[in-house]
């Protein structure tokens, strides 16, 4: 008889196999991102439901196989049915899935990651959430947990402090004066400072901090040409331009 293990996982992707199967992505706390196979699962008396469905948080009966793990059981926990009601929000717990399902290796344990997802549905799970200051907190938090974020806090070169009005994408984060190429970009003040904070502050207390709309659509740019550029095949949900050089109008604007 096959090994059967236990997990408790959100489902990050779900996709089409054969004519009544799926292939779920899920994100679990001990095995790390595994493979699933549910079998029947789109016959239209399936015995599957809501518990397979993406982003939500259930507990898994697999069998123990090598890569992709046939589906036994399967138990819902949380179903998120306010973030799942909104297209905003629901547009925003897609674009994190995705992303974290490419950042995260199979079968990686990475509990910090999980949490860090689990604290933006909970948040995207309220109707008053400030959506986009939220998205970019958690992008940025995550792309720092993979060691792909930008380095905001001094000159990326020479350390010197703060404020540096520059940004290097080749050289990851911010330059000071002396140190800036012609291909660097200059900063909108005080982006630099604004973002450091949407990275260090207690995920509770971010919507006390007193950053605009037009910052958040700046910051949320830099991360994603940061991530184009460094990020091989990186998700992107606004399409930005890939290349060496940044936009230099938009992040000052
Ligand atoms: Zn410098």
């Amino acid at each position: 008889m096959s090994q059967l293990v236990k997990t408790e996982g959100f489902v990050l992707r779900v996709i089409p196999f054969q004519d009544e199967d799926l292939i779920l992505t899920v994100l679990t706390g001990d095995l790390g991102k595994v493979s699933v196979f549910a079998k029947g699962a789109r016959r239209l008396r399936s015995r599957f439901g809501p518990e397979i469905d993406l982003l939500s948080l259930s507990e898994f009966v697999l069998v123990d196989a090598k890569n992709i793990k046939p589906l036994r059981e399967v138990t819902l926990k949380q179903y998120f049915p306010r973030l799942k009601a909104d297209y905003d929000h629901l547009s925003s717990a897609l674009y994190g899935a995705r992303l974290l399902s490419h950042l995260v290796r199979e079968g990686q344990r990475d509990l910090k990651n999980l949490g860090l997802f689990a604290a933006l549905l909970h948040t995207l799970d309220r109707e008053d959430a400030p959506v986009a200051l939220y998205e970019l907190a958690y992008k940025l938090r995550l792309l720092d947990n993979f060691g792909v974020a930008p380095h905001l806090e001094s000159c990326v070169r020479c350390r010197k402090p703060a404020p540096t009005p520059w940004f290097s994408l080749e050289r990851g984060g911010v330059v000071c004066q002396a140190c800036r190429l012609e291909s660097d970009g200059r900063m909108k003040a005080g982006l630099a400072q604004g973002l450091s904070a949407l990275r260090t502050m207690e995920w509770a207390k971010l919507e006390r901090l007193r950053l605009g709309a037009q910052d958040i659509v700046l910051g949320s740019a830099l991360l994603d040409r940061f991530m184009a550029y460094h990020v091989q095949d990186a998700p992107l949900k606004q399409r930005a331009t890939k290349g060496t050089s940044l936009n230099k109008r938009l992040l000052q604007e």
